[in-house]
């Protein structure tokens, strides 16, 4: 949330600042929508910063439902930790109940003894008279460790069940953690983590590692022109071209609002290059529909950069050469690739080139 890490000066100018952003979008002064407000000016938040920058971008309302919507996705983990504390109890409570009946067999199998010895005594003993009483008590000491076991056994079953279960929601949670909502794909969170696995394989293996960078050509207009749900449709159809296109081993994830990532380990640069120009060839000749009016709406292009790991480099630096390449391509009249071997000196003396959105970026 608000980080305290900020000097109190910068912390009160990013206050002041976000409650007039918040007025002039006309947002409702409530502490859940200062907070949202107030992590977007401070930048903490990556994904906060772009998802707001898009809404901005499409003169999206920050009305009740949206900021509450924003707080949910960015701040409130509420429900998950629910589900954990509430799994837990449960947990709790039949362990303790297991405990008791393995303390309540402990004194019955004492007693189960017992009855054995009785019954040798009076067997040795010659002692028919009591045999018949001995054999009762031995049932009965038999009956009650059969019907402890028997509860033990359901307990142990339903306890069982109970950890498959808190197991099984921790792993949706960890899934939808690193899911983006929109495309089903890897999100930011997965692609960073899977870009550090690679690399690591990479360095590990020797073998050569790939990562395109690939972003929507001239998506603004599109969105201009064929409304917000029909660009989302877009984003949705890159996504599906992206994974119909790549390998189990590759991973194919939303870098940004309209930028995707593969990233691609045992290939080399010119394999990459080879996988992108048939990806953006491939979404080049397909039709985009409007599902909602069925009405075709006209080509899509993408512009790709690819890069290449160089053993042991800062995954940062990876990530740049494929972003400078990707600047490259749009500025030579976008719908292409281009790699990191045809970056020069003059390609990228342009603006600051920062992996992500960057309104300015290829104007
Ligand atoms: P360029 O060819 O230089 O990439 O031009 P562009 O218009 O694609 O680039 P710019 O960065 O100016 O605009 C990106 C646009 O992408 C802004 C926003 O309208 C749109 N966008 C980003 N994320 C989403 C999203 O999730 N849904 C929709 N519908 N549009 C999005
Ligand atoms: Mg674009
Ligand atoms: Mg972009």
């Amino acid at each position: 949330m608000v980080d305290y890490a900020t000097s109190p000066d910068k912390a009160q100018e990013l206050s002041k600042t976000a409650l007039a952003l918040m007025a002039e979008l006309g947002v409702v002064a409530h502490p859940n929508n200062f907070t949202i407000f107030y992590n977007y000016l401070s930048g903490e938040k990556p994904d906060l910063r772009q998802t707001i920058d898009i809404l901005r971008s499409n003169h999206r309302e920050f009305d009740e439902l949206q900021c509450r919507d924003l707080f949910a996705r960015f701040f409130d983990n509420v429900r998950e930790r629910e589900i954990v504390s509430q799994i837990s109890e449960d947990l709790r409570i039949q362990l303790t109940s297991i405990l008791e009946t393995v303390r309540n067999a402990g004194i019955d199998t004492r007693a189960y003894g017992l009855a054995l010895d009785h019954f040798c005594e009076y067997i040795g003993d010659k002692d028919f008279n009591n045999l018949e009483q001995a054999l009762t008590t031995l049932l009965g000491a038999t009956r009650e460790i059969e019907d402890v076991n028997h509860i033990l056994e359901t307990r142990l079953d339903h306890t069982s069940s109970e950890i498959s279960k808190l197991r099984q929601d921790l792993e949706d949670m960890k899934r939808e953690a690193m899911t983006d909502a929109l495309t089903g794909i890897a999100n930011r969170k997965a692609f960073d983590l899977q870009l550090r696995d690679a690399a690591m394989q990479s360095m590990e293996s020797g073998k050569p590692l790939s990562l395109l960078l690939i972003d929507i050509d001239h998506f603004k207009t599109f969105n201009d022109t064929h409304g917000h749900q029909a660009g989302d449709q877009v984003i949705r159809l890159m996504a599906q071209t992206l994974q119909q296109n790549v390998k189990g081993r590759d991973t194919a994830a939303r870098y940004g609002g309209e930028e995707f990532a593969v990233i691609l380990p045992k290939t080399g640069l010119g394999c990459a290059r080879q996988l992108a120009e048939h990806i953006r060839h491939n979404i080049e000749t397909r039709k985009v529909v409007s599902r909602s009016r069925h009405q075709e709406l006209g080509q899509v292009t993408v512009s790709i950069g690819a890069s290449t790991f160089e053993l042991g480099e800062p995954l940062g630096r990876f990530i740049e050469r494929a972003d400078k390449a990707l600047y490259l391509a749009k500025a030579r009249g976008r719908n292409q690739v281009a790699t990191e071997r045809q970056i020069t000196e003059d390609d990228t003396s342009s603006p600051a080139s920062q992996p992500g959105i960057d309104k300015q970026r290829y104007a």
